[in-house]
């Protein structure tokens, strides 16, 4: 496993890619497994759109790439989606020490 990636707040598995995210009332940004961990907190979709009730303070803040991963493993994500991170990402400014490099 790479040096950089990332554990799961929810399964602690050390991950390269993990979604950013908000899962409950106290708004403390999680980073969870794209896979069944993510599902779990926001019903497999990137807003828990038609979930509202079950997962009421999920928010989705992105993806989390481990750069110095190289290989095999890539998100993939249809563009529109790509696009509006980089606005939310824009208006943060706060993520920008984990992407740096890319200038
Ligand atoms: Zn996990």
């Amino acid at each position: 496993m790479s040096p950089n990636s990332k554990p799961c707040t929810l399964c602690t598995t050390p991950r390269d890619i993990l979604v950013r995210c908000q899962t409950d009332s106290t708004g403390k940004w999680h980073f969870v497994c794209p896979g069944a961990c993510w599902r779990s907190v926001s019903g497999g979709e990137e807003d828990a759109r038609g979930f509202e009730k079950e997962f009421p303070h999920y928010r989705y803040g992105g993806m989390w790439k481990n750069r110095h991963a190289d290989g095999p493993t890539s998100a993939k994500k249809p563009r529109k989606v790509a696009e509006r991170q980089k606005e939310r990402r824009a208006g943060r400014g706060e993520e920008g020490k984990e992407e740096s490099g890319e200038c």
